[in-house]
């Protein structure tokens, strides 16, 4: 049984990247400026977002946080990202999801120059995603075609279940997996909340691929798997635990322990996917800055 550490993936895109800013560096230009907006005080957006920063520092990124109450109104937001958008030394502009209630996040998306949109979130950018055209794949389902080319995991001709159809995991990869790409060609099922469970338990059964992203702890566990599958777990949900040191604990989708009895390559949690995402999101601000 194979590990896909996202440590060791993402390590490797991180180095590459360093190459990069060591050389612009040394050849005196600038680097690669990723801004991050956060709104409010969610403890996961801050956690994801002072990961974000840390890496793109690590990488020889600049970087700025530009922090807003949760009373915040939209009009202030939007006009802080045109500012971003007119700034020439930002590639990349990233507003962290989600939003409070009455901000309008399409709204949001779409005030984002389509070019420094490194989430890949913009319809325009979707559209260039669906047709096959160059564009910001989203963080973590590019996180996940990473992970598939650093560990060779053969894709083409293989049964692909997507669980889970969100615009920022699970539509796009259902997307990314069936397209004529390295890590792609597969066939795909995209299942959501309305596929039978019986349906379900069928499709996965038969699966070479399963990814997973609906964010609901043990939703799969070996009954669900193929012998030999590749397990792709993108959950993440933080659950109570009095005894940890937070006061909780980050678990997957997939009840790990069960998953490695049968699968050929699990992705841990947390060390798997959450890591990739950091490592497609420092990819996209390069590209940003080399140019989309
Ligand atoms: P979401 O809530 O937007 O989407 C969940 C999806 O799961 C929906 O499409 C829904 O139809 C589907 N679903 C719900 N119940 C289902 C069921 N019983 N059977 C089949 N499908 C079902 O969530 P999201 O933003 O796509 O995130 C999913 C999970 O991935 C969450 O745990 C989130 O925290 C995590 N996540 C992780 C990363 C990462 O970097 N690892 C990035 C983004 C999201």
């Amino acid at each position: 049984m194979l590990v896909l550490d996202g440590k060791i993936a993402s390590a490797a895109v991180k180095a590459s990247l360093l190459e990069q800013t060591t050389a612009l560096k040394a050849a005196g230009k600038r680097t690669p400026h990723l801004a991050a907006i956060l709104v409010g005080t969610n403890g996961a957006s801050e956690t994801y977002v002072a990961s974000k920063v840390k890496n793109c520092e690590e990488t020889g990124f600049g970087s700025s946080l530009y922090r807003f109450e949760d009373t915040v109104s939209e009009a202030a937001l939007l006009a802080q990202i045109e500012v971003l958008n007119q700034d020439t030394n930002v590639d990349g502009i990233l507003v962290q999801l989600p939003l409070p209630k009455h901000i309008d996040d399409a709204k949001v998306i779409e005030a984002i120059d389509p070019k420094k949109d490194v989430d890949g979130f913009h319809p325009a950018n979707v559209g260039r995603l669906v047709q096959g055209l160059n564009t910001f794949i989203p963080a973590t389902p590019y996180g996940v075609m990473l992970m598939l080319a650093h560990f060779n995991i053969e894709t083409k001709g293989k049964r692909a279940v997507v669980i889970g159809r969100s615009n920022i995991v699970g539509r796009p990869m259902s997307i990314l997996l069936s397209a004529e790409h390295p890590q792609g060609n597969c066939t795909v099922t995209c299942c959501h909340r309305y596929t039978p469970k019986e349906d379900l338990i069928d499709l996965c059964s038969k699966a070479d691929i399963i990814v997973v992203a609906v964010g609901i702890p043990d939703f799969v566990d070996a009954s669900m798997i193929k012998p030999g599958a590749v397990i792709i777990d993108v959950g993440i949900t933080r659950v109570i635990d009095p005894t940890a040191a937070k006061g909780f604990r980050i678990k997957g989708d997939v009840n790990y322990a069960s998953a490695i009895t049968v699968a050929s390559a699990v992705t841990p949690v947390p060390g798997g996917v959450g890591l990739m995402t950091i490592a497609g999101l420092l990819k996209n601000t390069m590209k940003a800055y080399q140019g989309l």
